[in-house]
């Protein structure tokens, strides 16, 4: 059996395409500021879609979902209604959707 990747935070195993944090988990809570950080830089700027370089921990779960693959490096965030996002990593072209409560 081979060992499944396991996050370096909480060591919540990788599973099924996602990885379950711990609450209190500081990978995850750094992943929920920049959700957070990036719901606020739509709200000020008032665009649909944003462009930036992918964050650490955003590269950390891409590498517990796909061990195999380089972590992407770019992400493009197309705000597609309140608190909802489509976020599509580059190089990869992996795409998912994003809900944001509270925006
Ligand atoms: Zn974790």
């Amino acid at each position: 059996m081979s060992r499944r990747p396991v996050c370096p935070d909480c060591t919540a195993p990788a599973a099924a395409g996602r990885v379950v944090h711990a609450d209190s988990c500081p990978l995850l809570a750094d992943l929920e500021r920049t959700t957070a950080a990036d719901a606020a830089w739509f709200r000020q700027s008032g665009r649909s879609q944003r462009r930036r370089p992918t964050t650490a921990s955003e590269r950390t779960e891409q590498t517990l979902l796909r061990p195999a693959s380089k972590p992407d490096q770019e992400v493009t965030l197309i705000r597609q209604g309140r608190g909802r996002y489509v976020r599509r990593f580059l190089p990869s072209g992996m795409a998912d959707l994003l809900a944001v409560s509270g925006e």
